[in-house]
């Protein structure tokens, strides 16, 4: 003889909405914690590409060994056709940007210069 047990309609509607409300919950701290991440992510993150002397400049951010974020892998573009620079010159429109060039070093210090104060246009934050 098997064990068998019949669970009411309201049981059942019980377990079914309390899943749901479950799922809601988890959801929503998901969605908090998410957003307290964001939010510890500073903004200047965001701010990997601009314009210095006629060039397009993109790169990236690295965590160095004192736990700071330092701009780094800077990239020529061209500004007018967002191609990377080949040689100095745009393999799009052929203007030739050699003398406008900056080397890694001074760029780094031109981007930390605008964070440390505070020189970002918002318009230059990427979301
Ligand atoms: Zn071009």
């Amino acid at each position: 003889m098997g064990w068998t047990f019949e669970i009411p309609i309201w049981g059942i509607t019980l377990i079914f909405l309390s899943g749901i409300g479950l799922l809601f919950i988890w959801a929503w701290f998901n969605n908090k914690i998410e957003e307290l991440n964001s939010e510890q992510e500073p903004k200047f993150l965001n701010y990997t590409e601009d314009e210095f002397d006629n060039i397009l400049y993109k790169w990236e951010y690295e965590l160095n060994y004192d736990d700071k974020y330092s701009p780094t892998n800077f990239t020529p573009f061209c500004p007018d056709d967002n191609c990377i620079l080949h040689y100095g010159k745009c393999p799009i429109c052929n203007r030739n940007f050699n003398r406008y060039f900056k080397d890694n070093s001074e760029l780094e210090k031109i981007v930390i210069h605008k964070i440390q104060n505070d020189l970002i246009e918002e318009s230059e934050i990427k979301n």
